[in-house]
């Protein structure tokens, strides 16, 4: 049997924070309720045979805005209709001010195991800047609570380069975030597309050489801390690295279900229509190839600290990339070092 994961997208927010380009809406509890309805029937007539789930990820959106009921009956669901592996890794996204107790309970009694907080900032001005609804104050008590209940494997989101930012913010804000000790920690670079509030304002990204600083400066900390960088964004203390988010970037299939969610089925890449009320049979498909596969074996794997083989016509492009200090050569394969990271788009697509 062939191992996969299944992500299960809840589009809806409280607010749409300035900077969000994912698919998600405000929307009220009849609508949401009639989606979850969908996407529940949706998961049971899926057919997929010869897979064993070794990780679930119910991502958005905020699905901690979903009554308690709901994530039992996703993860129903879910085990009536494929093999789900006994230590499967199943991961909830929850918002600071929405999250509760009962919410929290409730998602482990159905075999939930990992949180993922969104955290952003410990620096409420920054949190403002970026239209998030909660603060840091919310953000830590929710991380305390969470922790309290039994949650051994927590990941908080964070964000750099945020309008404002300074190497003294960022570090009040990493600081905080070891005080909490998560298992995971992502940490992205603030980019700002068209059709976000940021972008309709003209709110313009921080200057390369800023972005670079707060790259820098995270990756060090949090080395020093502890964490291991195995990934662009992603920081994670040993044995703590996303196995959903490893199967991403391995090419391994990933079902996904719900409005907007994109899946692979190990050669056909597709996504569901971003339309709450009708996105069941909304299918958008894209086969790809054996070269295809390739390429994108190449570049999700260049995406992480244990690298990928490089095709034979390339390999003195990348010992030139490792004479230079933009990657490393790790046994057969070559990685990125921090330095690569910093370019990998450019990188890539020289390689590609
Ligand atoms: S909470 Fe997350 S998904 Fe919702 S609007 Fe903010 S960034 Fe987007």
């Amino acid at each position: 049997m062939n191992s996969c994961g299944i992500y299960i997208h809840i589009p809806f927010c409280g607010t749409k924070c300035f900077y969000c380009d994912f698919f998600s809406r405000v929307a009220d509890n009849g609508t949401i309720e009639k989606y979850l309805a969908d996407l529940i029937k949706q998961i049971k007539s899926a057919r997929y045979e010869n897979f064993r789930v070794e990780s679930i990820y119910i991502g958005g959106g905020t699905p901690s805005l979903l009554s308690g009921d709901a994530v039992p009956k996703i993860a129903e669901a879910v085990n009536m209709t494929f093999s789900v592996d006994p230590d499967a890794e199943f991961t909830v996204e929850v918002n600071p001010e929405s999250v509760s107790v009962a919410f929290i309970k409730k998602a482990m009694s159905c075999g939930v195991n990992r949180v993922s907080i969104g955290v952003q900032s410990f620096d409420d001005i920054e949190l403002k800047t970026l239209g998030r609804r909660s603060r840091a104050a919310e953000a830590k008590k929710a991380f305390s609570m969470i922790r309290d209940a039994g949650i051994t494997n927590i990941n908080t989101d964070i964000m750099l380069a945020i309008p404002g930012q300074t190497e003294s913010s960022l570090e009040k804000t990493l600081c905080g975030l070891i005080s909490l000790s998560p298992e995971h920690v992502s940490a992205y670079l603030l980019k700002i597309e068209d059709n976000t509030v940021y972008g309709k304002k003209g709110v313009q990204e921080a200057p390369e050489e800023i972005q670079r600083e707060m790259f820098f400066f995270t990756s060090n900390f949090m080395r020093d801390a502890g964490y291991e960088h195995y990934e662009i964004s992603s920081y994670a203390k040993p044995g703590f690295r996303s196995r959903h988010n490893l199967g991403y970037w391995q090419l391994k299939p990933c079902f996904a279900f719900g409005a907007g969610a994109h899946g692979f089925d190990g050669h056909e890449r597709y996504y569901y229509d971003k339309n709450i009320g009708d996105f069941f049979e909304k299918k958008t498909e894209e086969y790809l190839d054996e070269k295809a596969l390739a390429e994108e074996r190449i570049m999700l794997g260049l995406r992480t600290s244990d690298g990928v083989c490089i095709p034979p016509d390339k390999i003195s492009y990348a010992d030139f990339l490792v004479k230079n200090g933009y990657m490393l050569k790790i046994g057969k394969n070559y990685a990125l070092t921090d330095e690569g990271f910093l370019v990998s788009n450019k990188i890539i697509a020289d390689i590609l």
